[in-house]
C-alpha cells in the first residue's frame, strides 16, 4: 500500500475531483463537483475508481408524474441519469427532498418509486437500481405469469 491516501479523479465537467480516502470507513463514497455532479465511488482493494456515470443535476424535468407531497417540498432537488432498460440506455429521474428524507425516482411512463428514507440523491439511485435490477423481468414488461392466465384460464 502506497502512504498517500489522497486520490482523485475528473469530472465530465473537466473539473478535477480528488478526496482522501483515509476519510472513508466505508467502501462507498459520495462526491459533488463544483458543477453540481454528483458521483459515487467505490473501493477496489486500494484503488477507488466510479461505480456509475454521473448522477446530473437538471434544473427543469417533467414532473408529471411525481407525488404532489415531494413535489411541493421548497429543498427539492433533480438530479437524472441513465440506465440500460432492455438493451437501451434510458434517463431516469430522481426527485429528492433533504429535509423530507425522501426520494422518487422514476423512468419513463412508470409510476415513481418511492424511497424513504434516504440520505441522498445517490443512495437514492442506488437503492432504485437494486430494486429495478432484481424484478423478475428488467424491462418492464408484464411479469413471468401474467400471459399464462390467459392462455389457460382457471375453470
Ligand atoms: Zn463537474
Amino acid at each position: 500500500m502506497i502512504g498517500n491516501n489522497s486520490t482523485s479523479t475528473s469530472c465530465e465537467c473537466g473539473r478535477g475531483l480528488s478526496w482522501n480516502s483515509s476519510e472513508a470507513p466505508e467502501n462507498l463514497r459520495e462526491l459533488t463537483c463544483d458543477c453540481g455532479r454528483k458521483y459515487e465511488l467505490e473501493r477496489n482493494g486500494s484503488a477507488w475508481a466510479p461505480r456509475h456515470e454521473a448522477l446530473t443535476p437538471e434544473a427543469r424535468q417533467p414532473l408529471a408524474g411525481f407525488s404532489r407531497e415531494l413535489k411541493l417540498r421548497e429543498d427539492c432537488e433533480r438530479y437524472y441519469f441513465s440506465h440500460a432498460i432492455s438493451g437501451h440506455r434510458v434517463p431516469v429521474h430522481i426527485l429528492f427532498s433533504r429535509s423530507a428524507e425522501e426520494a422518487e425516482v422514476k423512468s419513463g411512463d412508470r409510476k415513481p418509486f418511492r424511497i424513504a428514507p434516504v440520505r441522498s440523491p445517490l443512495e437514492a439511485r442506488r437503492r432504485w437500481i437494486e430494486w429495478f435490477d432484481s424484478r423478475p423481468r428488467g424491462d418492464g414488461g408484464p411479469a413471468p405469469g401474467a400471459d399464462r392466465s390467459r392462455i389457460a384460464p382457471n375453470v
